[in-house]
Parts: structure tokens; C-alpha cells; sequence
């Protein structure tokens, strides 16, 4: 599984980082940096919790 942000849309909410702090972290500003592009297996449960989580859908999983 990979995540990936687009900083385009990333509105700072900080929900991603509230959900899954393993796999989304935050930069100074609030807005998302991801810890794990390439997900561990332990973690994507996680990181797909932490993307529906984002109001305005900055975070795009792929299988
Ligand atoms: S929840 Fe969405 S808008 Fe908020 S920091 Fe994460 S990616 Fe950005």
C-alpha cells in the first residue's frame, strides 16, 4: 500500500495525525508530512483510518 498527500488540498486539519501519528506526521504549519509513503503491512489499517479521517480528502491510498 502507498499513501501519498497533495499539498494542493492539504488544508492543515491535522485529523490524519490525530488518527494515525504513525503513519502522518505534521510539519511546522499543521499541514501533513508522511512518515511512510510505502507503507508496512502493520500500518495500513492505520493509514487508511487516517485518510478517510481527512475532511477534505488530501490523502490518496493506493493498493
Ligand atoms: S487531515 Fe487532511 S487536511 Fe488535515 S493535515 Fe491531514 S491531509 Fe491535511
Amino acid at each position: 500500500m502507498r499513501v501519498e498527500v497533495d499539498p494542493n488540498i492539504c488544508e492543515g486539519h491535522g485529523q490524519c495525525n490525530a488518527v494515525a501519528p504513525e503513519v502522518y506526521d505534521l510539519d511546522d504549519g499543521g499541514y501533513c508530512l508522511i512518515r511512510h509513503p510505502e507503507v508496512p503491512p502493520d500500518l495500513e489499517s492505520q493509514a487508511e483510518a487516517g485518510a478517510l479521517a481527512c475532511p477534505v480528502q488530501a490523502i490518496t491510498v493506493t493498493r
